[in-house]
């Protein structure tokens, strides 16, 4: 696993002259994802390594965030490094009506670890194209046009995605005009369904489900789309049940069920894919961020053989410059590779169950500002509120807060990148972080709920 690194990092006065530098250009020329450009002070990344990252003033950080959920093998891994190397001497790029074998080998690779017969490989650039495409294979195979989608998910930035994504960052994009439509997924903590089990969360969830599928029509529904675990949502897990009731729901009416994994798949549950904890076999299934640890933007959908088919003799109407770009494709077989040779989906699932899960629960008993914790793998989200009676959250919804500020805040002050969300602090360390490493982040954030606490109802 990776290794916690002893060796200090030396910053001289050039880093420093280069990072102010590279500040000052960023603030100058780069338009951010996600901001008002006026209120930004970026953090530079100068160096990074396994689960740590380097701050231009040579400050050291444990990467608790993976950045965005995406370096599953962590930072600059040696043969993942070695392999973009060698690609780039050897062939850089190739238009995607070629047959290469960088994108062969990654496409066996995952076509093989994929659930089912998913075994036909589309490549995209990332994750929300992924999501594009799916659907479009979705609305050809079937004929129809509208996507069933989730609250509290998220899909990608683009426009078909975004109008796909059930949180807030989807309001100012919507057009109302690209046929999807929401439902309520299942969570108990704060339920839409008065459900008081997770038995009933899953049971109304799904009769909800059923009640909107016959009234938008079932004949009118291309698809529906789910993350098998939501992430930056929230890291809800399905209740029992859940999953195969929304499979048998998609069967009975011919809905293309896709399964999102771009953030819970490649290893991160604790398993390959997310859908197998519930034995669920998807007919779309798009991935990206720890197909190759991001190393090279890459993501794609792997495809049944009935959808693949409706593309044998007609020609599929898509495609990307870059579709399975070499070295992308390189950058993932080198990380399956390593993620195989290394057994990092097996110890994702040791973290979750050994190291993160009984830490997380132990948080739970000793501080009042946590309401609940969720999670598998090194896949994990605190919620935090200001009173467990109420289950008023520690920030509004689609915001953040004051206290939410100050404990991101505390916990870069001890050396430590989170992943904060509204009210919710992730735990989402690389798949590889040693138990070490692990636990010297756990105490961090042990320490700053205790400054958490003081915020909540009766401090
Ligand atoms: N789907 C899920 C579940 C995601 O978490 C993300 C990104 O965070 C996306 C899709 C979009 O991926 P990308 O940012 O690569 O377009």
């Amino acid at each position: 696993m990776t290794s916690t690194l002893e060796a200090p990092r030396v910053f001289g006065q050039a880093e420093r002259h280069a990072a102010l530098h590279a500040y000052e250009m960023d603030r100058k020329h780069v338009f951010h994802s996600w901001s008002a450009q006026d209120t930004l002070d970026p953090m530079v990344i100068a160096a990074a390594e396994g689960a740590y990252v380097w701050d231009g003033g040579g400050n050291k950080y444990l990467d608790f965030s993976s950045q965005l959920v995406n370096t599953n093998i962590g930072h600059q891994h040696p043969a993942v490094v070695a392999a973009i190397i060698a690609q780039a001497a050897k062939l850089c790029t190739i238009a995607p009506s070629y047959a290469n074998d960088a994108r062969s080998e990654a496409a066996r690779l995952i076509a093989e670890r994929t659930p089912g017969e998913l075994d036909r490989i589309f490549f995209t650039n990332g994750g929300a194209d992924a999501n594009e495409h799916a659907v479009r294979m979705a609305r050809l195979h079937t004929g129809r046009q509208k996507v069933l989608s989730a609250y509290r998910s998220y899909h990608g930035g683009t426009q078909l995605a975004i109008n796909l994504t059930g949180d807030p960052r989807r309001w100012s994009s919507d057009t109302a005009t690209t046929g999807t439509v929401h439902f309520f997924p299942p969570y108990l903590y704060r339920t839409a369904f008065h459900s008081t089990t997770a038995e009933e969360e899953s049971q109304r969830a799904l009769e909800h489900l059923e009640q909107l599928i016959s009234f938008e029509g079932p004949a009118t529904i291309a698809a529906l789309i789910l993350e098998s675990i939501p992430g930056t949502a929230g890291i809800y897990m399905p209740p029992p049940g859940y999953l195969q009731g929304v499979r048998e729901l998609c069967t009975k009416d011919g809905i293309v069920f896709i399964a999102d994994e771009v953030m819970a798949g490649f290893g991160r549950t604790g398993k390959w894919f997310a859908v197998e904890h519930f034995d669920v076999v998807p007919d779309l299934l798009t991935f990206a961020k720890g197909v190759n640890s991001g190393y090279v933007p890459l993501g794609g959908v792997a495809i049944s053989p009935e959808i693949a088919a409706t593309f044998g003799k007609r020609a599929y109407p898509g495609g990307l410059t870059y579709s399975g770009h070499p070295l992308a494709a390189a950058a993932a077989v080198a990380t399956i590779n390593a993620m195989e040779a290394e057994q990092i989906v097996q110890h994702a699932a040791h973290l979750g169950e050994e190291v993160i899960g009984p830490a997380l629960r132990g948080f739970t008993e000793r501080h009042p500002s946590v309401g609940e914790i969720r999670g598998t793998g090194v896949f994990w989200a605190i919620e935090l509120v200001k009173d467990r009676v109420t289950r008023e959250p520690m920030a509004p919804y689609g915001s953040t807060s004051p206290e939410m500020n100050q404990l991101v805040t505390e916990c870069k002050a001890r050396g430590l990148l989170p992943f904060a969300n509204f009210n919710r602090i992730h735990v989402v360390p690389p798949c590889n972080i040693t138990v070490k490493d692990a636990d010297a982040g756990l105490k961090i954030l042990d320490d700053v709920l205790f400054i958490a606490d003081s915020n909540t109802a009766g401090a």
